[in-house]
């Protein structure tokens, strides 16, 4: 028997359920979208005041664009997104490059689905769209501060109680839920040291550069690699994505 396509599956729910989820990131935006199309009632809480623009440069990989494309996204991201012909690793000294992946039409043919790179605010945006076409509801300025399991409900920061089937946390890296789930004496998260950077540049400007202005020439992401032996604190890798 011939499989249905990925693409097409559209699964309804035999039994709509009211679903609260906390967090309007992309994961809570994306659970939104997954759990409305397949029937549910779902309304998200989210502690900030207004969605705004936040993060730089995100890479959309096939194996999530898939997803997305069946959660019905693609008309939502055609606008923002930049498909990189190819990925190069250079070395951090000269710009040579030492390995190539390429994505044109590589991905799009063995993965059967493309490799997208786009601002997170755009992607954030779309999911947003696609949030609120499916009906779900956004309630901004909305911090949770505690979980019930056994209601399952949540306590709001106004002291309103709101009670669902089924809590969903998506509140990111700071999570409130997570001491619900972890294991007495699991380990706390722990700082590395590490830091990543990030910007972005103004296309014009760049473009007016000699130096740099080749980077714009196709649509491609760039690492720089930086020996650990340099003797330069801190390994890069540094990124250039085009979007
Ligand atoms: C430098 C960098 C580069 C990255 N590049 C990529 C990339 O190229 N591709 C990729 O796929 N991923 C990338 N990631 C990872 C990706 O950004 C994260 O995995 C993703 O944003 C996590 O989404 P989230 O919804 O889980 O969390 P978040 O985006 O943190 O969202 C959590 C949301 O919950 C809200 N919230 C928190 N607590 C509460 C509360 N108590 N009550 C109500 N609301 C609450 C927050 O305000 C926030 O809106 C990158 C991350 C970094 C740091």
């Amino acid at each position: 028997m011939k499989e249905t396509p990925v693409k097409s599956r559209n699964i309804k729910s035999q039994l709509a359920l009211s679903i609260v989820v906390v967090g309007a990131g992309l994961g809570g935006l994306a659970t939104a979208i997954a759990l409305a199309s397949s029937g549910h009632s779902v309304t998200v809480y989210e502690q900030a005041a207004k969605l705004g623009e936040v993060g730089a440069g995100i890479q959309i990989p096939s194996n999530s664009t898939r997803l997305l494309s069946r959660l019905g996204l693609d008309p939502y991201l055609e606008k923002y997104v930049t498909e990189p012909e190819v990925i190069s690793f250079r070395r951090w000294e000269s710009g040579d490059v030492i390995g190539l992946t390429r994505l044109m039409p590589d991905f799009r043919n063995v993965f059967d689905a493309p490799y997208y790179v786009i601002h997170r605010a755009d992607f954030h945006t779309a999911l947003h769209r696609r949030a609120l076409d499916l009906g779900v509801t956004i309630k901004l300025a909305s911090r949770v501060t505690e979980y019930n399991p056994q209601g399952p409900s949540i306590l709001l920061e106004n002291g309103t109680a709101v009670s669902a089937d089924l809590i969903v946390a998506a509140d990111g890296v700071k999570s409130v839920a997570r001491k619900m789930v972890e294991e007495p004496g699991q380990k706390a998260l722990e700082q590395t040291g590490f830091a990543a950077y990030r910007a972005t540049v103004d296309v014009a400007k760049m473009k007016s550069d000699p130096e740099i202005s080749w980077l714009l020439e196709r649509p491609s992401l760039n690492i720089w690699y930086q020996a650990p032996s340099s003797g330069h604190p801190g390994s890069i890798p540094m990124i250039s994505k085009l979007y």
